[in-house]
């Protein structure tokens, strides 16, 4: 039986030996590969500091905390996206208010925030779907006009550019993750970066229960934090991947351009696009249906796949939808078309650093029948 996974790590020899070696020191937490791990992702970004810490949504949350968005604040951000780029602005009982996204590169739409903008509003919070750029000039006129936070989530996004400047890098400050199906994984764990020193040592602070970073006083708690370290052994895993980054890239694009080949012909689809402004590194390779298909439509196209064992899922389900943010909100359906247009559309493929072209090609094959039949049109 056929089984190709919607994602897959690519751990070498490499990986094994950093974590082996780890787990023969006496620091499994807070050793050696901590500061290792944040330094190798500093310096590839650009960025002057670099936490790490337990997963991308740690990063998020401390973020948010640490440029002091509080109960009340508005933080204007979008539908189109993993939860947690939302969920990290309600851990602070603010409120995320939900901007409609462009129709080719499914990022916040700049052009509509300016209305949504007035007194409580704290932060713009723009993510890079699918690891293409938002528009970050644009997005940083705004913030600055305003003067207003500019955060950035850069989840799906290690690696790519806007305008030739790494992603990550262009808010107050920045989160990266590595989960598993992330461009580099340590299982879980994730990243803040930013050039502003007093932003850095409140998450280093808040990371490890609030304790004050300038003096190392034991078990003195200067503010409230969390338990969101990384443990070393996961660190390894990240230092293993980025000394590897360039390889891995070079995969992933390899593998998006079979994709991107064999699919071209196919009316139906439509492929990822890029902007010129943009530089990918690809997260996970999304096609859309053309409009004239229905969400039950892609739905049965999805369940078609999975029989032939080959993972795939709609990426993302909008945000606003989701039952406790209709609840809590009041949003429905029809509030942002766009976001839900699109949303209904998507079938993320297999991708993986190792996915052979064999494979891509019974993928492609599939889907060109699974589409042939449920025909064109409603
Ligand atoms: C992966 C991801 C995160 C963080 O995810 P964790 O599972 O907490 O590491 C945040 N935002 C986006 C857009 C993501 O894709």
């Amino acid at each position: 039986m056929i089984n190709i996974p919607l994602s897959r790590p690519d751990i070498t020899e490499k990986e094994i030996k950093y974590v082996r070696q780890v787990l023969k020191t006496s620091y499994l937490s807070m050793g050696k590969a901590l500061g290792k791990f944040e330094k190798s992702i500093a310096d590839y970004v650009g960025a002057k500091y670099a936490i790490a810490v337990n997963s991308g949504t740690s990063a998020l949350h401390l973020i948010i905390k640490a440029l002091g968005i509080q109960a009340g604040d508005e933080v204007i951000t979008t539908p189109f996206s993993f939860i947690s780029s939302a969920n990290c602005i309600l851990f602070e009982k603010a409120k995320p208010i939900f901007i409609d996204i462009r129709p080719d590169t499914l990022n916040i739409d700049p052009d509509l925030i300016e209305k949504k903008i007035n007194k409580k509003t704290k932060a713009i919070l723009a993510v890079d779907v699918f690891g293409h750029s938002a528009d970050w000039n644009e997005l940083a006129r705004i913030a600055r006009k305003y003067r207003v936070k500019l955060i950035e989530d850069s989840c799906e996004a290690l690696g790519s550019e806007y305008k030739g400047r790494k992603c990550g890098t262009f808010g107050d400050a920045g989160s990266f993750a590595f989960y598993p199906n992330k461009q580099i994984t340590t299982g879980e764990g994730g990243m803040i970066v930013t050039d502003n020193k007093r932003t850095a040592e409140l998450c280093k602070s808040m990371r490890n229960q609030g304790r004050s970073s300038a003096s190392n006083a034991w078990l003195e708690y200067t503010r409230i934090g969390y338990n969101y370290r990384i443990s070393d052994l996961n660190c390894a895993l990240g230092i293993a991947q980025m000394e590897r980054i360039n390889k891995i890239f070079a995969k992933r694009a390899k593998v998006v351009r079979i994709y991107n080949d064999r699919l071209k012909e196919v009316s139906e689809i439509e492929l990822p696009y890029i902007s010129k402004d943009a530089k990918m590194s690809w997260f996970v390779y999304v096609v859309r249906l053309n409009k004239s298909f229905s969400r039950n439509q892609r739905n049965k196209i999805l369940v078609n796949l999975r029989k032939k064992g080959i993972g795939c899922n709609n990426y993302f389900s909008c945000i606003h939808l989701q039952p406790f943010y209709r609840r809590m909100f009041g949003y429905k359906k029809g509030d942002f078309p766009v976001a839900e247009s699109n949303s209904e559309r998507t079938i993320a493929l297999p991708f993986y650093n190792n996915l052979q072209e064999g494979k891509i090609e019974y993928v492609v094959s599939s889907l060109k029948k699974a589409i042939a039949k449920i025909g064109k049109g409603k």
